[in-house]
């Protein structure tokens, strides 16, 4: 079996987290918040350009699960 890769993108004590094995591509992110999403970019998510509430909302909507949160 082979090890999930797990990435990180920190605001502060806020993380996105996203599982690549688990996207879809299908880009609903991108399309929400193209500011913070930005499949050519490196990191290609930039969480501290937006609201707390506003990437919670977002990551609600991604369709396969791929994108989550944490807060510590
Ligand atoms: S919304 Fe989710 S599945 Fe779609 S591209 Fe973004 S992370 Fe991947």
């Amino acid at each position: 079996m082979t090890k999930e890769i797990v990435k990180y993108y920190s605001k502060g004590d806020f993380k996105v987290v996203w599982k690549p094995g688990l996207c879809e591509h299908a880009g609903e992110c991108v399309r929400a918040l193209p500011e913070v999403y930005k499949p050519k970019g490196k990191p290609w998510i930039s969480p501290e350009l937006a609201g707390i509430q506003e990437l919670k909302d977002q990551i609600a909507k991604c369709p396969s699960a791929a994108l989550s949160w944490k807060q510590e």
